[in-house]
């Protein structure tokens, strides 16, 4: 066959895959249905997450490998100790030190002691790391096509039949080995027929992100999430600093409210109004996708799955970069007639909290408080716990006696919700 491995999709995940096999001596071949893949359509806020205190049963990251930075001179280093890897990056990084939680008023809960000298995670640019693996990735004599679309992937008795749409109509390639790294809603994984044990938790996620610059938030640069039930009663608004002055605020909602709309909202109430007077947008990007439950085996025949392909739950950019890399890593054992997929599952099934059985009831846990509490209850709640500090949702559960003399209907609302787990394994 002309290929060992067909990847299809450009992500952070099928990018490292297709540099690692090529690296490695397997004649590889790429395909992307954008035309150029280091552009970012789908919001990302970019964070690069180290040594992050969070990873926890938060629901927030769930991707459980250490990773750690080496910052140089001409470039730095993401390092997966545990997995024996590290990938170059020669781009923007701007460490975060704190994580404000806001309320519609602007009281503060701080998920991180303030006088802390160490980042808590930190900015990097999705476009300057994809277009490093790239180089790597043609460096490595990957075989790259863009603009064409993979439609499913087949197996044969000798490997693996991938159809693809490109200008000129549909085609076929083969493969020994093929990678689905499409992301979130994966063509392939959709024919496949993996989909069919996956439950579906949600009604549409709509999300969308702005790219501006002037906002002046008189903040530290970091992560701020702020809660404004009147206009999300699903999703924060998060505000992330990037490289440049450059900000990204983002939001999602499942129902017929539009995110834009409560992003336009919120940069009109009084207290945060200030930080957009000389504003403006640069960039829109967007994202919509149901919620489901994740691929729970990660292979199919000779079709292995990367990222966000198996998961709706972000896998992150690390957590896809390190599928991409360990997938290859398995397929290798495979043509070399040794169980590379069964450690693969393994790992996969470990290594991402969302696996876990309890992980989206935990993820309801922590983030109801804006479908149960009104915006002048939030601001009441942060206000009592402002000289608190960890996640707001986790610090209310803890100190919910406070509120019972002073707010019985609110504390009645509250514990009725939380009893709802208590009988949930940790
Ligand atoms: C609002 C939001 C904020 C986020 N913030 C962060 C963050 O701060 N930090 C972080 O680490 N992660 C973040 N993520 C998650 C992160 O973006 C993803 O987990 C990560 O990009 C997954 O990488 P991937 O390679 O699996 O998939 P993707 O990045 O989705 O890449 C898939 C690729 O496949 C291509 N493709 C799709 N379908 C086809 C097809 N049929 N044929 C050919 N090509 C195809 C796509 O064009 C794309 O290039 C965020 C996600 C969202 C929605």
């Amino acid at each position: 066959m002309k290929y060992d491995l067909i990847v299809c999709g450009a992500g952070p995940g099928g990018l490292m895959a297709a540099k690692t096999a090529a690296e490695d001596g397997l004649k590889v071949r790429l395909i992307e249905r954008k035309k150029d893949i280091t552009e970012i359509n789908r919001t990302c806020c970019q964070v690069f997450y180290i040594a992050y205190k969070g990873a926890t049963k938060s629901g927030i990251y769930c991707f459980r490998e250490p990773v750690n930075l080496e910052v140089g001179k001409e470039k730095n280093r993401f390092i997966f100790p545990t997995l024996g890897f590290s990938v170059d990056y020669r781009g923007p990084i701007r460490p975060y030190y704190q994580y404000p939680h806001l309320s519609p008023s602007g009281y503060i809960i701080d998920r991180y002691p303030k006088h802390n000298d160490n980042p808590v995670t930190f900015f990097f640019q999705k476009e300057a790391f994809l277009s490093g693996l790239l180089s790597e990735a043609e460096k490595a004599g990957v075989d790259i096509v863009t603009e064409i679309m993979a439609l499913g992937a087949e197996n044969t008795p000798d490997g693996v039949r991938v159809t693809v749409q490109t200008r000129s109509g549909e085609q076929t390639m083969e493969a020994r080995k093929a990678i689905a790294a499409d992301g979130i809603e994966s063509q392939i994984v959709d024919g496949l027929g993996l989909n069919q044990n996956r439950q579906v938790l949600s009604s549409r996620l709509k999300g969308i992100g702005y790219v501006m610059e002037g906002v002046e938030t008189n903040l530290p640069a970091s992560f701020l999430l702020v809660s404004v039930p009147s206009l999300n009663r699903y999703a924060n608004i998060l505000i992330y600093t990037l490289a440049g002055g450059q900000i990204m605020i983002s939001t999602a909602t499942f129902d017929e409210a539009s995110p834009s709309t409560a992003l336009d909202e919120f940069m009109k109430l009084p207290r945060y109004a200030p930080w957009f007077k000389n504003s403006r947008v640069l960039r829109k990007t967007a994202y919509g996708n149901f919620i489901r439950t994740p691929v729970k085996e990660p292979v199919a025949g000779n079709v292995l799955i990367v990222g966000d392909a198996g998961a709706t739950i972000e896998t992150l950019i690390q957590g896809a970069v390190a599928c991409g890399y360990l997938g290859v890593k398995a397929i290798e054992k495979e043509l070399n007639g040794q169980n590379g997929y069964r450690e693969y599952i393994a790992w996969w099934q470990q290594a991402f909290e969302f696996n876990d059985p309890t992980y989206f009831s935990t993820v309801n846990r922590y983030f109801s408080l804006n479908s149960l509490c009104s915006d002048e209850e939030v601001d009441y709640l942060y206000k009592s716990l402002t000289d608190k500090v960890g996640v707001p949702a986790v610090l209310i559960e803890q100190n919910l006696e406070l509120f019972k003399n002073d707010r019985p209907e609110l504390y009645e609302k509250l514990w009725q919700k939380q009893k709802q787990f208590v009988n949930e394994p940790e």
